[in-house]
């Protein structure tokens, strides 16, 4: 094995291995636990794994690369500008990878984001905090109401727009958590990066941008996501948080409406409204907008697939488990295998509410087309119409956490909260 020994965590090397040669520069160890392997990042800003048993020969480039000094800029405040407030939970957007100690860094105090992202301050008097640090999968229901009290906190103190800096894994998640636990007067935006800001290609300061503008500019609350509307920088699209979904592993382009259009888009600076849009109607429309926190959750609710020979045992584990509340995402208009009827109506009886979305994503659950909808139907299990089944699954939660009273937990699901459930959409 190629020894390290002359080398400084920090030196710029070119490793040849027994197939290829490889530039970049030695990251510490912990990045990939592994003794048989080094690991280096690359131009690109990619770290890669090199097995060491393949190394043939290691060659010093540049010994320790200093990092950068990171000039501090300070913000003058704007009597003029709105005030935003960026609020990060961590994610690929808040991370800047420190070179020598492959730590990463969050940068989010007013200054450090305005020397980071000049821009900002062109927009608004910006002003950030950082919630928590995670990688969003490791996310969950409790954090949801620990960000909507933060935004909550921060709007009562006078905020005009609200940024999370949030990972994309499940940023729609919790993008519909924030829609069914805040009512909300001025807009919350939440954004994120498929690429970090190393990487020449890297989508978090445009994405930063347009989210604040969306802050700063919108005349109308509501929770919404921003995110690259193309895979080029010209112009980012502002989604519904509960009609939206990540729809690609790692293209810029990955957030999507679905079942509706965009409320609108930013482009140049500018927000443009797509006013045909149910969306921009819905959030547009609203008249109820006086802040409010709602932030109850039931969290034993679960959300599960239907998968072609699929048997009762999942479902009778969560009835065993005192689960609340199911959502189930079936095929089609909205089916599972008749097999599953019984235990379903079991879990019915058990008072477990069951709800159906599609797999299909688009269009509609209609259980009244098929036998064996018809089946669901008659045993109790209650259609989701056109929500997002990440969206069912939030609000089952919200709903369970104020109600267990089965026809209340139906109305509730059935009644549109925050553009979750479309009209006869333009789109259909
Ligand atoms: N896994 C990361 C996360 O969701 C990816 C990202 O931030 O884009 O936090």
């Amino acid at each position: 094995m190629k020894s390290l020994k002359n080398f400084k965590t920090g030196d710029k090397l070119k490793i040849d291995s027994e197939d290829k040669g490889y530039t970049g520069i030695l990251m510490p160890r912990s990045e990939l636990a592994d003794e048989k392997f080094i690991v280096i990042k690359m131009d690109s800003g990619y770290n890669i794994g090199i097995e060491r048993e393949q190394i043939k020969n290691i060659t010093l480039i540049k010994s320790e690369i200093k990092k950068e000094e990171f000039k501090l800029k300070k913000a003058v405040p704007d009597e003029n500008k709105p005030k935003i407030s960026i609020l990060a939970t961590g994610g690929t957007i808040a991370s800047r990878i420190d070179y020598i100690t492959g730590g990463v860094h969050s940068a989010f105090s007013a200054d450090e984001l305005i020397s980071a992202v000049p821009e900002l301050e062109e927009i608004a008097n910006v002003s950030g905090r950082q919630i928590f640090n995670k990688f969003s999968e490791n996310i969950n229901p409790g954090d949801w109401i620990e960000i909507a009290r933060e935004i909550y906190a921060q709007i009562k103190k006078g905020a005009d727009g609200i940024v999370v800096a949030h990972g994309t894994d499940t940023m729609g998640y919790s993008a519909a958590a924030l829609s069914f636990m805040l009512n909300t007067p001025v807009p919350v935006v939440i954004t994120g990066a498929q690429r970090s800001s190393d990487r020449g290609s890297s989508d978090a300061a445009v994405n930063l941008i347009d989210a604040a503008t969306v802050a700063a500019k919108q005349i109308f609350g509501g929770v919404f996501v921003v995110m690259h509307g193309e895979s080029s920088d010209s112009f980012s699209l502002i989604h519904p948080g509960t009609k939206v979904k990540k729809l690609h592993s790692s293209r810029r382009d990955a957030f999507k409406t679905v079942n509706a259009l965009p409320v609108g888009k930013v482009e140049n600076g500018r927000v443009v409204y797509f006013k045909n849009s149910n969306s921009y109607k819905f959030f547009s429309g609203q008249k109820n907008k006086e802040l409010k926190l709602d932030a109850k959750l039931e969290k034993k609710v679960a959300l599960i697939k239907y998968f072609p020979g699929m048997n009762e045992d999942i479902i009778k584990n969560l009835i065993d488990r005192n689960y609340r509340g199911i959502v189930i995402e079936g095929t089609g208009l909205g089916h599972v295998n008749e097999n599953l009827i019984d235990i379903l109506r079991t879990a019915i009886d058990a008072k477990i509410p069951v709800f159906m979305t599609s797999q299909t994503m688009h269009g509609r659950v209609n259980m009244r087309v098929y036998a064996t909808g018809r089946k669901l139907l008659n045993i109790g299990v209650i259609s989701c119409e056109d929500m997002l089944s990440e969206t069912a699954f939030v609000k089952l939660m919200w709903v369970l956490g104020h109600t267990r009273n089965h026809e209340k937990v139906r109305e509730m699901m059935l009644t549109n909260y925050a553009g979750e459930i479309s009209g006869k959409t333009n789109i259909d």
